[in-house]
């Protein structure tokens, strides 16, 4: 539970901000330009369901428009509120900025349960949702794109991505409405295990730097270090599953909403997955003891904690309790400003949200950039475009060059683009090197500051400082 003193989910995201504008050299006025949303739509709409009319409250909070569309996904819970979705779509704007992805700040939501509704109704609705949404602009290839979060997924976008193109039967551009599509439905490969597949990315950067590593008191690399994970949604499962099966790394504690299981041995988070979704929860499985109070699990001795849930999990009621020397927020906004405070004292290394759970937004971008380009993603295109990928593979070796061995990612992408690959392994590439480079970014302002403590302070300061120059050189 959240202290009741603590500031609001958006306040937070503000404090955090404040505190980075206030270490910067930002003109009169735009610092507050910048914090600042742009608008939220709010809507009620009526579906009606089982015999009688059902209202539903919705809204698409465009937090920045300093680059358009604006990119952010839609939440399907019931704790959505008008503050949610403004700290959410405040933290797209910076996320897009760190990593690149050339997006304004967006966030949606709809006050629901969805595991209380059919799937016809759930479609029902989420279409009633879009037809809102789009009839405004807040749906649009060029202005507004979605794309899944808590609660949505492949399914809503697909429904969400046919109901703008009825809506608008010539606009050839409409399957980029939206991203996280199914790869039938004008998706691409790699989006599902993408946010997931980004922590695991983040966690071997940063493993990749043995200073920044002794910073939490670790050592060496991923392999047997002791992870807990909150919450087996899609980020949780994908990053927990990949750090287990291919880098090492024990799982000794999963975090879900009727208790957690903990087993110093390691979990199997295949075999974990596979019981919620067959019994609803973790209570009963075979392995590891069950603890009732899940909560509690957030404080067990570990090296890694990974919040993928909701957010202010971490904060001043339960901060000082919590043992891990290293947090990495898969969800947005994990840890209030409160605790944060209190983490940073206590020297615990925190890899912030905005960057930890930037793989989702980064392969969005690689869909919304295939649908634009009607041409598939690999492949096919290395015959056709040979010279233009020779361009793109000298720029890549000129990088080589200035960035040394940090860069070491692209002599394989060079080399799987020359290949020829196929859409996941480029795609999985392509974020592999924005992770990295994203990280690198990050990390100059933070070793090279005596000012700049903290892992989130760079991500705010590197963030901030794009979204400034984009005003600056708009003419704001
Ligand atoms: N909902 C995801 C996020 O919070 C993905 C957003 C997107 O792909 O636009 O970053």
């Amino acid at each position: 539970m959240r202290a009741t003193n603590e500031p609001t989910f958006r306040e937070s995201v503000d404090l955090m901000f404040n505190r980075a504008a206030a270490l910067m050299d930002l003109s009169p006025g735009l610092e507050e330009k910048i914090r600042v949303c742009n608008s939220t739509y709010t809507v009620r709409f009526g579906v009606k369901l089982r015999g009688k009319i059902q209202t539903f409250t919705g809204y698409r909070s465009v937090h920045s428009e300093h680059m358009e569309p604006v990119k952010g996904g839609i939440r399907y819970s019931l704790g959505v509120s008008q503050d949610e979705v403004e700290a959410l779509a405040a933290l797209m704007t910076y996320k897009c900025a760190l990593v690149e992805t050339p997006f304004g700040g967006s966030k949606g939501g709809l006050c629901i349960d969805p595991r209380e509704y059919e799937e016809d109704e759930l479609e029902r609705i989420t279409r009633r949702f879009a037809y809102e949404l789009a009839k405004r602009d807040l749906i649009d290839p060029a202005q507004n794109v979605p794309a899944p979060d808590m609660g949505t997924g492949e399914r809503e976008m697909a429904w969400i991505a046919d109901q703008y193109a009825r809506m608008n039967t010539t606009d050839i551009n409409a399957r980029a409405c939206v991203t996280g599509k199914p790869p039938h439905a004008g998706g691409i490969q790699g989006r599902v295990e993408a946010t997931g597949r980004g922590v695991q990315y983040a966690l071997q950067e940063y493993f990749r730097h043995a200073e920044d590593v002794a910073e939490a008191g670790l050592s060496g690399t991923l392999d047997g270090k002791r992870v807990v994970v909150q919450g087996l949604g899609n980020v949780g499962y994908h990053a927990a599953k990949f750090l287990s099966e291919e880098d090492g790394a024990k799982i000794v504690g999963i975090i879900e909403r009727d208790g957690a299981l903990v087993d110093d041995d390691g979990l199997d988070v295949e075999a974990v997955s596979q019981w919620i979704r067959n019994h609803g929860g973790v209570k009963g499985y075979s392995a590891g003891a069950y603890v009732e109070d899940g909560a509690s699990v957030l404080e067990i001795d570990c090296d890694i904690l990974i919040p993928a849930a909701l957010e202010g999990v971490i904060n001043l009621s339960n901060v000082e309790r919590i043992k891990a020397p290293l947090i990495i927020e898969a969800a947005n906004g994990p840890v209030t400003a409160g605790a944060d405070e209190v983490l940073r004292k206590k020297g615990t290394v925190i890899i912030p949200d905005m960057y930890a759970n930037a793989g989702g937004v980064t392969v969005s971008y690689f869909e919304w950039v295939k649908n634009l380009s009607h041409i598939r993603f690999g492949r096919m295109q290395r015959r056709q475009e040979e010279a233009r990928h020779m361009l793109i593979v000298q720029e890549l070796e000129r990088l080589s060059e200035h960035l040394g061995d940090a860069w070491s990612m692209t002599p394989s992408f060079k080399e799987k683009y020359l290949r020829g690959a196929g859409e996941l392994e480029l795609v999985r590439s392509g974020l592999d090197d924005t992770m990295r480079g994203a990280y690198q970014a990050m990390r100059e302002v933070w070793r090279s500051r005596d000012d700049v403590t903290d892992l989130r302070t760079a991500a705010y300061i590197v963030a901030i400082d794009r979204v400034a120059a984009s005003y600056r050189a708009k003419g704001l």
